[in-house]
């Protein structure tokens, strides 16, 4: 086969890369090693910035997040007796939406088959060739079994975390940071009405808590756990008494509302960078870059700012052969992916407990001062709603 990109990965990288090229004209093919089922079901992140609505909506993907996405003002902040509210609109001026990255990955994938795009799902043994050359090619084997062979123009590595493209570059052309912290998070999902209006992120002797949702009848908690933990040590009361305590439960007339769980799983905390984000006619865009914990809510808004870039780079490239953009894109992205990952670590650092008796009252000083302070919050609002993209 032949195209202008070849694009690894149909995770919202990969499938919003692929619509934003064909609205500028240029053809590619996606190869993704899940079924389509298997994808769509992926349970992960819930909050949309305001700069990803507006690229999803002048990308003419925003017809879901009017229909059923929720705009938030602000979110939470509270420990033991104490909750601010942070109103990002007042702070900064920008909101932040509650749309599912499930509801993100179904209205791709739903623009991808009405425009009949070439998606590969179920393809194994992706390899990437001659990225130093200007006729790179990948090699898969699709669902059927079948050896196949795209020649493109150029690959965007849109394969997350575990995928061939970030180290189909030569070991001694990139460098990585990472940081591991030495706690998870235990997710869970359940059909019971959220007991707030907006997130709420709670400090807590006992650890972490966070109250999400991700729809009118539908809430999305997590608790601070420590790394290892088996989902199957946590029955659903513990879970719920777990979750009342570090929330609140009974503060200032406050209930927290349980109700039926319909997913749990472990998530663990990382922070990772992979520089450069280009090789040759080799692109990085999304989880196959970088990872961030996602107390800050960043990793599928990072994806989105990534390929927003990617795009008219891939497009001058394809069009007019200019690489100006193209040779700009991994410095450009990189800006704003160490600033969404410094306050990813920031937001981390300030929430989750180590044990540590010093460290708490650090921790207490520093969320006293973010809801005291304009200052303070309209720091952490404006990371949050989020920073421009190409910042
Ligand atoms: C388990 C998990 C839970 C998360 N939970 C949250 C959360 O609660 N809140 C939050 O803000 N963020 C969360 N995130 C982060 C957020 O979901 C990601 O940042 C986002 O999915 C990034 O999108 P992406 O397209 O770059 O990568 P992905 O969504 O990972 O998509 C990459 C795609 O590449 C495919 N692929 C991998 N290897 C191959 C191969 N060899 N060949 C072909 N295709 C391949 C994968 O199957 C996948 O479909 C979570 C991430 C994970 C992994």
């Amino acid at each position: 086969m032949r195209t202008d990109v070849a694009i690894i990965g149909a995770g919202p990288a990969g499938l919003l890369l692929a619509h934003l090229l064909a609205q500028d004209g240029i053809e590619s093919i996606v190869v993704e090693a899940r079924t389509k089922e298997y994808v769509a079901a992926r349970i992960r992140a819930g909050i949309l910035e305001s700069a990803s609505v507006d690229l999803l909506r002048s990308a003419g993907l925003g017809a879901g997040i009017e229909a059923e996405g929720d705009e938030h003002r602000g979110i939470y902040l509270q420990w033991p007796h104490e909750r601010h509210h942070l109103d990002f609109v007042d702070l900064v001026g920008r909101s932040v939406w509650v749309y599912g990255q499930t509801q993100v990955q179904a209205d791709l994938a739903a623009a991808s088959d009405a425009a009949g795009r070439a998606v590969y799902y179920g393809a194994s043994d992706a390899a990437l060739h001659d990225l130093d050359s200007d006729r790179p090619y990948v090699t898969f084997t699709d669902s059927s079994g079948a050896a196949q062979r795209i020649d493109a123009l150029a690959v965007a590595g849109c394969d997350g975390s575990f995928g061939p493209s970030r180290a189909a570059m030569p070991a001694d052309r990139r460098e990585s940071w990472e940081r591991i912290y030495p706690f998870s998070w235990l997710g869970i999902l359940a059909d019971v009405a959220p007991s707030t209006d907006e997130l709420i992120y709670a400090w807590h002797p006992d650890g972490f808590a966070l109250h999400s949702m991700r729809s009118a009848s539908v809430s999305r908690l997590y608790l601070q756990v420590p790394n290892g933990t088996d989902v199957n040590d946590w029955p659903d009361d513990q879970i719920w008494d777990a979750l009342a305590t570090r929330l609140g439960h009974g503060q200032n007339g406050w209930t927290l509302n349980s109700g039926p769980i319909t997913e749990k799983s472990v998530l663990p905390m990382r922070s990772f960078v992979q520089s450069p984000m280009r090789y040759g006619r080799l692109f990085l865009a999304g989880d196959a870059a970088h990872t961030v914990p996602p107390t800050g809510a960043k990793g599928l808004n990072l994806a989105i700012a990534d390929v927003a870039l990617l795009a008219p780079a891939l497009g001058a490239l394809v069009h007019k052969n200019d690489a100006a953009l193209a040779e700009a894109y991994s410095d450009t992205a990189l800006r704003r992916v160490w600033r969404c990952e410094h306050f990813s670590w920031w937001m981390t650092s300030m929430l989750h407990t180590s044990g540590d008796p010093f460290d708490a009252q650090l921790q207490l000083s520093q969320l006293r001062w973010v809801t005291a302070s304009a200052a303070g919050a309209a720091g952490l609002a404006e990371n949050y709603a989020g920073l421009p993209i190409g910042f």
